[in-house]
């Protein structure tokens, strides 16, 4: 053996040499460990709307609306956006319930269950709100916000698609609130006329018409002789700059 390979042999026999490099290895595994769970551990967070749901049911006060929007606002203003129709254009949709007298109003599009309780608290003690979603987390999220404000007695929420369950619905209704997914406004609404689910004088509320560009269900309700339609501008939901506005349609036929 020559000497030089001696002196390697020698060398990678040494047991400090192999153990401070299985030490690196280890140490770097373990650091790769940490790494992934936390990585894991950040992708496996709640959802936002279940955090928001904890918050409600920590904080909120039993029954009391106001506390309950007022989490949900705070929690959409100040750490992450929220696809609720929000504080400024909720009192533009809880005037129109309010000015409407409607008693049976449909909504098209839950969420979190922020404008049922803005409809709920506006009606009157004989209204009713039946509501649509596809979503079955946030139906579930949106009932316990809703008892949670005291509101249930008055609503119904139905779980699923809307083109799936309009045809199912056997009353007509006086008020209806769309803001669901933005390229079913206008057949949905073509459906509820088709299916007779529009009484005479009914008001049709849709929210986000600018933001989401809403021109072929803008340019039905403003051209169609069924209907007298008005647009309020306003900010999207939790902005201070973006345009959107909303269209209020009253259903002459
Ligand atoms: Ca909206």
């Amino acid at each position: 053996m020559s000497r030089s390979k001696r002196k390697l042999n020698k060398k990678s026999k040494q047991p400090f040499n192999i153990n401070r490099k299985s030490l690196l290895g280890i140490l770097s595994m373990t650091f790769q460990e940490i790494m992934d769970t936390l990585l894991t551990k950040s992708k496996i967070k709640k959802p936002k709307e279940q955090e928001v749901l904890e918050l409600v049911k920590r904080k909120a006060k039993k029954g009391n609306t106001d506390s309950i929007l007022k989490i949900i606002d705070n929690y959409a203003y100040k750490k992450t956006f929220l696809m609720n129709i929000g504080d400024k254009k909720g009192l533009l949709l809880e005037e129109a319930i309010k000015d409407s007298n409607a008693i049976n109003v449909l909504e098209l599009g839950v969420y979190l269950g922020y404008s049922s309780i803005r409809i709920l608290r506006s009606l009157s003690t004989e209204g009713k709100l039946t509501s649509i979603e596809a979503n079955e987390d946030f139906a579930e999220i949106a009932k316990q916000h809703i008892e949670i404000a005291d509101l249930s007695k008055q609503h119904e929420i139905k779980i699923g698609r809307s083109n799936e369950l309009i045809p199912q619905l056997d009353s007509a209704y006086d008020f209806v609130f769309i803001d669901h997914w933005k390229d079913l406004y206008l057949s949905d609404l073509k459906l509820l006329e088709a299916s007779g689910l529009l009484k005479k004088g009914a008001w049709i509320f849709a929210d986000n018409v600018v933001l989401f560009n809403l021109e072929d269900y803008l340019d039905y309700v403003r051209t169609s002789d069924q209907f007298d339609s008005k647009f309020t501008p306003a900010l999207r939901e939790y902005s201070s700059s973006q345009p959107d506005g909303v269209e209020i349609s009253i259903y002459n036929s």
